[in-house]
């Protein structure tokens, strides 16, 4: 099957592509992850990528459409994968129907999680995730069970991203509300579209997205 997951910064997409993602073996393609990637990798493209994101701004659909059309090439998307993160506006949503139909593929379903902008930020700026394996976390929400531990692989040193600051999340929020809503009504307009109460606890949120997904039909 492949899954989009979308939802504003902060909605709990990277928490559940993962999780989604060990229970019904379908591989996750975070562009977020792929794009700090490209920064690390110290390279011109990585540098123009991290003057946008620190922005808060969205990257160029040219260079995002590119990095998910490799990626999409990899035998590990044979058996299903989820997008989290893409598409993010109305030409990626366009550009990916477009390699999809080259592959005679379709999407099964879009998730739409529902959160608030309040809430948004609140999650935002609390949140860390482990260097090791790349869990995420929050200072309130989802910290590790035992301090300065992560649950998942015993690792100590845990980072934060530099675009989480209150000062970015207006433009990310913004940029999500003009850029990538106009994909709502897109995917409604298919029939694919299940919205969910990502306001919800994290469990509860997985459990909602499972049962949605069990009655989707897939071919
Ligand atoms: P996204 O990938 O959509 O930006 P994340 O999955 O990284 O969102 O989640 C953002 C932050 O909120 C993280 O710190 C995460 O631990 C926390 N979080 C995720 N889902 C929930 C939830 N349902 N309730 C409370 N906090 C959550
Ligand atoms: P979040 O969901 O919290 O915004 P992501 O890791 O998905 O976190 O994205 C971080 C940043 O990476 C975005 O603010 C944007 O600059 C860039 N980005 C990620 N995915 C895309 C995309 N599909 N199109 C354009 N920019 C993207
Ligand atoms: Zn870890």
């Amino acid at each position: 099957m492949i899954l989009i997951l979308l939802g504003p910064p902060g909605a709990g997409k990277g928490t559940q592509a993962r999780r989604l993602s060990e229970g019904r073996n379908l591989f996750q393609l975070s562009t977020g992850d792929m794009l700090r990637q490209a920064i690390k990798a110290g390279t011109p493209l990585g540098e123009k990528v991290r003057r946008q994101m620190d922005a808060g701004q969205l990257v160029s659909d040219e260079i995002v459409i590119g990095i998910i059309a490799d990626c999409m090439e990899s035998k590990d998307c044979l058996g299903g994968f989820i997008l989290d993160g893409f598409p993010r506006t109305l030409a990626q949503a366009e550009a990916l129907d477009r390699m999809l139909e080259e592959k005679s593929c379709r999407i099964g379903a879009v998730i739409e999680m529902q959160v608030n902008d309040e809430e948004l930020a609140k999650r935002i700026t609390g949140r860390f995730s482990c260097a090791e394996c790349n869990i995420g976390y929050h200072d309130q929400f989802r910290p590790p069970k035992q301090e300065s531990v992560c649950d998942e692989c015993g690792g100590t040193e845990f980072v934060r991203r530099e675009d989480d600051t209150e000062e970015t999340v207006v433009a990310r929020l913004k940029a999500y509300h003009e850029q990538t809503e106009p994909l709502l009504p897109y995917y409604r307009a298919q029939g694919i579209l299940l919205p969910v109460d990502g306001m919800a606890g994290i469990d509860d949120v997985t459990r909602q997205m499972n049962e949605v997904l069990d009655a989707v039909k897939t071919d």
